[in-house]
């Protein structure tokens, strides 16, 4: 995807402070985050949205929420725990057509989110 910033980032055409990768998946922190840990696990391959996926996503998509606890691991959030939280469509404010798990931690997380 040209235009796609994640897809940039997979590629590293666009400097991201990562924290975990391995052949399906990177994860790197926010560039805004919302929390003191905030961290984005995405998958290499372009996949636009949670809204778009197809039995084919099956296996990467286990792969990427397999990768939520060491990639809090690294995160250091693993003990205290973290939320992890996909966006999807106008009310839940989606900004990024890279499909991507928001990692969150670091503080107590309210419930239910804002
Ligand atoms: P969403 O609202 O679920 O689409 O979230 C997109 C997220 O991507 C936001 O939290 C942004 O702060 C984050 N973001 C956008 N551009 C970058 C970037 N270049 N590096 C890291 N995070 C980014
Ligand atoms: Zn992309």
């Amino acid at each position: 995807m040209p235009d796609c910033i994640f897809c940039k980032i997979v590629a590293g055409q666009i400097p991201a402070k990562l924290v975990y990768q391995d052949e399906q998946v990177l994860a790197f922190h926010d560039i805004s985050p919302g929390a003191p840990v905030h961290v984005l696990i995405v998958p290499r391959r372009h996949i636009e949205s949670l809204a778009a996926l197809t039995e084919e996503d099956a296996a990467v998509m286990g792969h990427l929420l397999a990768a939520a606890e060491p990639v809090a691991q690294l995160a250091g959030v693993a003990a205290s725990g973290y939320r992890v939280v996909f966006n999807v469509g106008r009310d839940a404010g989606i900004a990024v057509y890279h499909l991507h798990a928001h990692l969150l931690g670091g503080r107590k997380l309210s419930w239910p989110p804002g």
